[in-house]
């Protein structure tokens, strides 16, 4: 069958051609973060014609996300869409051929390998190493490769893992960073093409390996300074790197085996908390829409509610997740969630 003629110029490209072409609109992806760097990641996935976009991302919109989360707009940010639903929602009319699936979700230990499920790649657009350890892991339990990006300021840096074949993620930060040891774009800020160019250059290894081009995936970690005029590129091979790594090299997976995580974490770029309910718990919207009425104004979309007390705005979603945003104090939201969602 000829290729699409949305997805001819594609093709034509000598090492894709219309076999790797098929082969993209075979793969399926999950794609865990939607923020700078992922908005970019699914939209040249959606254009390429990836044949199935999972994306997972806990957060929602605000207006000072829309300087380089390049799917949103105003709209968005003024409906307060999750993350997850604004992006498939701009997606589908980029894109109408290829299957969407917004997950409005926290990933953890407890449902990842769901997430994951039926998924050919794995795509990095978190902002926080323990979401990266855990992927590493599933990744390498699972034999899914999987494409690291991170960006912050004007930097930015990718690396491919294929599980045996190249170095994972723990060979190169053996352990979590310390809290507050690495810089946040809370602190150092984010330039929009520093996401944009980090991002094109793990979606072309998505490319390359949905296509099955194994050959060219890159063996590197990728590193640039688009403010110093820098490019660094570091050969990676396993081996003396891999020697003693928990995860690949000794096959333990501990993110992956950890209990669900802490109930409280700040968020990267935001003054804000995300706290998690206990298991099981579902929020009421309508009836903590009533409740909190009275104290302060309160909006409403079909995934969550909005509403300020105290000084914070809390952000509650159905499932029961809460994002408080004016503190970036754990223990206080945790105590503004107790108080008026509900332990
Ligand atoms: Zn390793």
């Amino acid at each position: 069958m000829p290729v699409a003629e949305r997805y001819a110029r594609q093709a034509l490209f000598p090492p894709l051609g219309e076999r790797g072409q098929e082969a993209i609109g075979r793969g399926t992806v999950l794609l865990v973060g939607c923020g700078a760097l992922g908005t970019h990641l699914a939209d040249l996935l959606a254009r390429a014609g990836v044949g199935r976009l999972r994306i997972l991302d806990r957060d929602f919109v605000e207006r000072s996300n829309l300087h380089r989360q390049s799917l949103f707009d105003e709209r968005d940010a003024v409906e307060g869409l999750p993350k997850a639903v604004a992006a498939a929602r701009r997606l589908r009319e980029i894109n109408p051929d290829i299957l969407l699936e917004p997950e409005a979700a926290h990933l953890d230990a407890g449902n990842i390998t769901r997430f994951a499920e039926g998924a050919d790649l794995l795509l990095d657009g978190t902002d926080n190493f323990e979401t990266r350890f855990l992927l590493n892991d599933l990744a390498l339990k699972r034999n899914i490769p999987w494409v690291y990006a991170a960006c912050i300021g004007a930097y930015g840096m990718t690396m491919t893992i294929l599980p045996g074949t190249t170095p994972c993620l723990r060979c190169l930060v053996p352990e979590l960073p310390a809290p507050g040891s690495v810089e946040t774009c809370d602190t150092a800020g984010i330039l929009a093409p520093a996401a944009a160019l980090a991002s094109a250059l793990a979606a072309g290894e998505a490319i390359k390996i949905l296509s099955g081009a194994r050959d060219a995936i890159s063996r590197d970690l990728v590193a640039f300074d688009l403010w110093a005029n820098t490019t660094q590129r570091l050969k990676l091979e396993r081996g003396a790197m891999s020697r003693g790594c928990p995860a690949c090299d000794q096959g333990r997976y501990e993110f992956l085996e950890a209990a669900q995580g802490t109930r409280a974490v700040t968020l990267c770029g935001r003054n804000a908390v995300q706290i998690r309910p206990g298991p099981g718990r579902i929020a009421d919207l309508d009836a903590l829409e009533r409740r909190l009425a009275p104290l302060g104004p309160v909006t409403r979309n079909p995934y969550l509610l909005r509403a300020t007390v105290e000084g914070c705005t809390l952000a509650i979603f159905a499932d029961g997740r809460a994002i408080i945003s004016g503190t970036s104090d754990e223990a206080r939201a945790r105590a503004l969630y107790d108080r008026f969602v509900g332990a």
